[in-house]
């Protein structure tokens, strides 16, 4: 099919809830996608933060097709065994214990807030029970999700959502603590707000939210779905702040581009919450999400995935660094590891963001002046410099 006949086809058909950059993807290799024009595009997006090993990742791949030809879904009511190896996996890279596979980010959300209300209804039999959430905060699209997502505009529509819902201002203690009372059963952010903008939670301030909560016994939940998997530089954002959270959320690269995502508990809320008929999920670490799950950790391990984004990130932030010193229109940069985000001013992000694939480079936006990059994890030197090359020529364009 050709690229315009796609395209009509989609807008024909798909429900008109995205704008979509006009080009087609086709396949993909390493760190580069093709369009059915059989155009070449430096991947900087990676899926939105989830293609972290690149495109025909051999390993990955295989493990795929052999689960395929094994067998692809069971359901919940029997075992299998993917499930077990691949929540072990998980709970040995979080240190943490007892996983629930979910289909997506915005389920991952659903199931954390459950287990804290559940846990808090156990401690004190009521069911008024709240949540802090932050500002500009993103944690998905279903209602439950999207009554913790700080963000009047995507909110306002689908109102009212789950009430209780308090919000404070990220890497604000004080804004945090005065949103507290009695009923606060749990506080939710992310470790790096994503979608909001880039912001890394200042060190001192998930210190400070994590003492808040252990003195009054309100759980931290730690959104980890764009920003864990490697991608800071740390297998998870957190493990660099000195703080654990009571229940973690991953999705995005935990599959690399298989839709599963995950709740993870501390021992405390795994004994004191969600127990048989709580909560369900039909598809959920199923075998094929699982297999890519294992293989996924597997070759994290072999290629030291984590490393690799620890050593080259300097590398990358300097580019960028001075990219920003170069062009008034470049503000600031701001980020983790290979979770970067550059402040535009007096242009549109957008603009730029065409531009530069125009010129072969996918990047994508994050809040509404901020220009993000979140590459597969396996870039080079090589592809850091590329990148910045287009880049300038984006901007000069
Ligand atoms: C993408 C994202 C989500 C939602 O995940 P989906 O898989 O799109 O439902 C939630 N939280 C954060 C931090 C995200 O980046």
């Amino acid at each position: 099919m050709k690229t315009n006949e796609a395209i009509a086809m989609t807008e024909q058909y798909v429900l008109h809830t995205y704008n979509r950059y006009p080009i087609v993807l086709d396949h993909g290799k390493g760190v580069r996608l093709y369009d059915t024009d059989g155009k070449e595009y430096l991947d900087f997006a990676a899926g939105i933060a989830v293609y972290a090993l690149g495109y025909g990742n051999e390993t990955y791949d295989q493990a795929l097709k052999a689960q395929i030809d094994q067998v692809i879904h069971t359901s919940n009511l029997f075992y299998h065994v993917p499930l077990g190896t691949a929540a072990q996996k998980l709970a040995a890279a979080s240190g943490m214990d007892k996983v629930f596979f979910t289909n997506s980010g915005t389920e991952a959300i659903e199931g954390a807030i459950k287990a804290a209300k559940k846990y808090a209804y156990l401690r004190d039999h009521a069911s008024d029970h709240e949540i802090i959430a932050m500002n500009h905060s993103f944690h998905g699209r279903s209602l439950g999700a999207l009554s913790v997502t700080g963000n009047a505009h995507y909110q306002e529509p689908f109102l009212p959502l789950i009430g209780g819902i308090r919000f404070a201002d990220f890497n604000d203690l004080e804004s945090v603590k005065a949103q507290i009372n009695e009923k606060t059963c749990a506080i939710i952010l992310e470790t790096i707000q994503g979608e909001g903008g880039i912001y890394p939670a200042e060190k001192e301030f998930l210190k400070g939210v994590r003492a808040l909560c252990d003195e009054h016994d309100i759980l931290l939940i730690l959104d980890e779905i764009q920003c864990g998997m490697g991608r800071s530089g740390k297998m998870f954002a957190w493990q660099e702040y000195e703080v654990k959270p009571d229940i973690m959320t991953c999705a995005k690269a935990l599959g690399c581009g298989i839709p599963v995502g995950a709740f993870v508990l501390n021992k405390k809320v795994a004994e004191n919450s969600l127990v048989p008929g709580d909560h369900g999920t039909t598809y959920g670490g199923n075998p094929l999400a699982c297999a890519a799950i294992n293989a996924v950790f597997d070759i994290f391990e072999k290629d030291k995935i984590v490393e690799h984004v620890a050593e080259l990130s300097p590398y990358l932030e300097q580019r960028l660094d001075e990219l920003v010193s170069m062009y008034d229109c470049l503000e600031k940069r701001r980020g983790r590891g290979f979770m970067q985000g550059i402040v535009v001013k007096d242009r549109s992000v957008g603009e730029v963001i065409q531009k530069a694939i125009a010129n072969g480079l996918l990047v994508i936006s994050a809040g509404n002046n901020v220009l993000r990059l979140v590459p597969p994890l396996v870039i080079t030197k090589d592809d850091i410099d590329e990148m910045i090359e287009k880049l300038k020529k984006a901007l000069e364009s």
